[in-house]
Parts: structure tokens; C-alpha cells; sequence
């Protein structure tokens, strides 16, 4: 499973966007994307995560104060590039 976004706090995983987010069938959301992803499909997912992971990342650190650190999948990034979405942002 791919996980496109995850934040951390001292001890943990404390929140992350992956496969079961935007690959979801049925509604509801609570994970970090806030429902961007959900159900996008795995390409569209990876150019809002690269597009948005910085307000999700900020958004979740209003949440949640004691998150000390986000991760962004490298073959997010990756794919994002092969697709030339980096000349959208
Ligand atoms: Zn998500």
C-alpha cells in the first residue's frame, strides 16, 4: 500500500493519507487530506498531495500540536515529476 503523506509525533504515526483513502468506494473520510484524496485514484491523489501537503501538514499540526514531523513519499514526488505537474505548482 502506498502512503503518499504521514505526520508523526514523539511516539508514532499520528495521522496519514494512503491507499485506503484515495482508493475508498464508500464516503467518509478522516484522514490528513481531509477528503482531497478520497477516492481520486492514485494519480490525481499524488498531484494533490504534492500540491496541498503543505496546508494538510499545517492543518494537522493546528490539530494536533505535538506532531514533530511529516513525511511525502518519494514516488509521490517521483510520479509527480514523470506526470510535469511541477510546472503547475
Ligand atoms: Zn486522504
Amino acid at each position: 500500500m502506498t502512503t503518499l503523506m504521514a505526520v508523526y509525533d514523539a511516539d508514532s504515526c499520528a495521522g496519514q493519507c494512503d491507499a485506503e483513502c484515495y482508493d475508498a468506494t464508500k464516503p467518509g473520510c478522516g484522514c490528513i487530506c481531509a477528503g482531497r484524496n478520497h477516492g481520486a485514484g492514485k494519480k490525481r491523489a499524488v498531484r494533490n498531495t504534492r500540491k496541498y501537503a503543505d496546508q494538510w501538514l499545517d492543518r494537522a499540526i493546528e490539530a494536533n500540536s505535538s506532531i514533530l514531523a511529516a513525511s511525502i513519499m518519494p514516488d509521490a514526488q517521483a510520479l509527480a515529476r514523470m506526470e510535469g505537474t511541477e510546472a503547475e505548482l
